[in-house]
């Protein structure tokens, strides 16, 4: 199984590993390489690292360097959904449906029938609001048993996490969001930086999208 260090320490930006298992290009390692790491997948408990160069034998020691800037960006977009997700559950009610997000911009679906006059604005400036509290984001484990008891975490589909995860790390921005989650995020929402929704469509009944960028600032 490989650990996956980000999950306790988003800022960890270096670190020494062994490689475990070579397959193809792809390769394990024991808790990334000097070979530039081109794609990171799951495979179970596993993480596979697609290399661009030649890949090293099975028992090489190797040293990963994550990539500061782009990890920084994606760790201020993966907060920037959160304070969506949290803003349009704390004033409109919805839930999200569905999302995807590249380095400083994004798109989150929500479950809304039509969406509420000047709602692009309205929304910018909530969630400006929350950046500008600067509100702490908080990293904690809880106990499977727990978590499937706790109201925020249901909301969020705790449960729709797989059995053999017994421990449950959660991400919240306090008084604002809670949910379980596997992501990198920044340490407080002022990090984040000016949030602007560029766009909301509607993509059919009960689903409407919005796609945001950030900006330094
Ligand atoms: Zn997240």
């Amino acid at each position: 199984m490989t650990e996956k260090l980000y999950l306790r320490d988003a800022d960890l930006r270096s670190f020494d590993a062994a490689v475990v298992a070579v397959d193809g290009q792809r390769v394990v390692i024991w808790t990334t390489g000097a070979a530039q790491v081109l794609d990171v997948t799951a495979d179970g408990d596993r993480v596979l690292h697609a290399l661009a160069g030649p890949v090293p034998e099975v028992g090489t020691t190797v040293t990963g360097e994550v990539d500061d800037e782009r990890r920084r960006h994606m760790m201020r977009t993966h907060t920037a959904m959160h304070i969506l997700c949290g803003v349009i559950w704390r004033n409109w009610l919805r839930v999200v449906t569905g999302g995807n997000m590249d380095a400083l911009s994004g798109r989150m679906d929500f479950e809304f029938a039509e969406l509420p006059v000047d709602f692009a604005a309205d929304l910018e400036e909530r969630c400006n609001v929350e950046i500008a509290a600067d509100r702490e984001v908080r990293v904690s484990f809880l106990d499977r048993g727990e978590a499937v008891l706790d109201r925020d975490l249901i909301r969020t589909k705790v449960n729709l996490i797989p059995d053999h995860v017994t421990e449950i790390r959660l991400v919240d921005i306090v008084g604002l969001d809670r949910q379980a989650d596997g992501g990198t995020h920044v340490s407080s929402t002022g990090q984040v930086g000016r949030l602007e929704v560029t766009k909301t469509e509607s993509k059919g009944k009960g689903f409407k999208r919005v796609r945001f960028v950030l900006h330094d600032g």
